[in-house]
């Protein structure tokens, strides 16, 4: 399965609202997948992915927040000292997404500018 980056962060907290039914469905369908094995493969691509497959922003193959986006991506990639490409399993790229970013009070430097940072700001405290 290839995965954006930054779609670990999102995955984190995620409790069911997105940007249309069909989207949040399918994003949740996604995530129970991957959680019933985690020791599965997971390709990082900056570029739409499995959960951007369902998605209203995504036009024709490219996120319409294309820039903002791959800031993320890049960043998350960064942090956890991964690069585009790498193969890893997911419950290794949660683990690090957990470690280098959440832990350590690093995601709203990334992600503190996307919509759904409301969702996000209150439960990582709690993790
Ligand atoms: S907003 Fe963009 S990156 Fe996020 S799921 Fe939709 S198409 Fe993918």
């Amino acid at each position: 399965m290839e995965l954006r980056p930054h779609h670990g962060m999102c995955f984190q907290f995620y409790e069911g609202k997105g940007y249309s039914e069909d989207f949040t469905d399918h994003m949740g369908r996604v995530i129970t997948q991957l959680r019933k094995d985690p020791s599965q493969k997971i390709r990082l691509i900056v570029a739409t992915d499995v959960v951007c497959a369902n998605c209203p922003n995504n036009e024709g193959g490219i996120c319409n927040s294309l820039e903002k986006v791959k800031r993320y991506d890049e960043e998350v990639l960064k942090a956890c000292d991964l690069v585009e490409g790498d193969e890893i399993s997911f419950a290794k790229f949660t683990q690090l997404v957990r470690s280098e970013i959440i832990e350590k009070g690093l995601r709203s430097s990334i992600c503190g500018d996307c919509s759904w940072d409301y969702i996000c700001r209150p439960k990582e405290k709690e993790l």
